[in-house]
């Protein structure tokens, strides 16, 4: 294992990803989207949201999306394109390894700040780790769901699927 994957702690992958998940070497590049859409339900917004075409489906609109992580560049566009909120922006800081990203759709109206601290939820609702608002994305492109990026410790990009404002109860 190399250094830098050392620096990149994956204890906290859940299993139903290890099999779609970008190689390692390809997260510490640059940012890449992760598809979490595992039904064969007829839809495929998600594939003209790409710029890159890094978005297909195969063999008819019923099969699950794949995603060319090589092409991806992380913009973001596809993640408020996708009804079933199943699209997330993963990343690691390139200066320091133990820092990264994850960015979520959002479709509440009370919008957090830029800078904003907040903890970063799983996916069943639990907290994981304290996060701070990165990047809020809101446009006509985006329609009524936001894009909201965290920063957060690496090691929890992988889990980190939603947040709470300090402010919620
Ligand atoms: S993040 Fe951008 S480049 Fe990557 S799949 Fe989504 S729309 Fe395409
Ligand atoms: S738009 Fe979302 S729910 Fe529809 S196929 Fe793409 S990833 Fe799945």
């Amino acid at each position: 294992m190399s250094e830098d994957q050392n620096n990149l702690n994956h204890s906290t992958i859940p299993e139903f990803l290890t099999d779609i998940l970008p190689p390692e070497e390809r997260i510490l590049k640059r940012p890449v989207a992760i598809i979490e859409c595992f039904q064969e339900i007829p839809c495929n917004p998600c594939v003209d949201s790409c710029p890159q075409n890094a978005i297909s489906i195969d063999e008819g609109i019923n099969r699950i999306p794949q995603i060319d992580y090589d092409l991806c560049t992380g913009c973001t566009l596809c993640v408020p394109k996708c009804p079933g909120l199943a699209i997330f922006v993963v990343g690691v800081d390139k200066e320091d390894k133990t820092k990264g990203s994850v960015t979520i759709p959002y479709e509440f109206n009370d919008l957090p700040q830029i800078g904003e601290e907040v903890i970063g939820l799983n996916r069943q609702g639990k907290p994981v780790t304290p996060a701070v608002v990165k990047k809020v994305i809101v446009s006509k492109i985006t329609d009524k769901t936001a894009v909201i990026t965290l920063s957060l410790p690496s090691e929890f990009i992988h889990e980190v699927r939603f947040f709470k404002r300090q402010s919620s109860k």
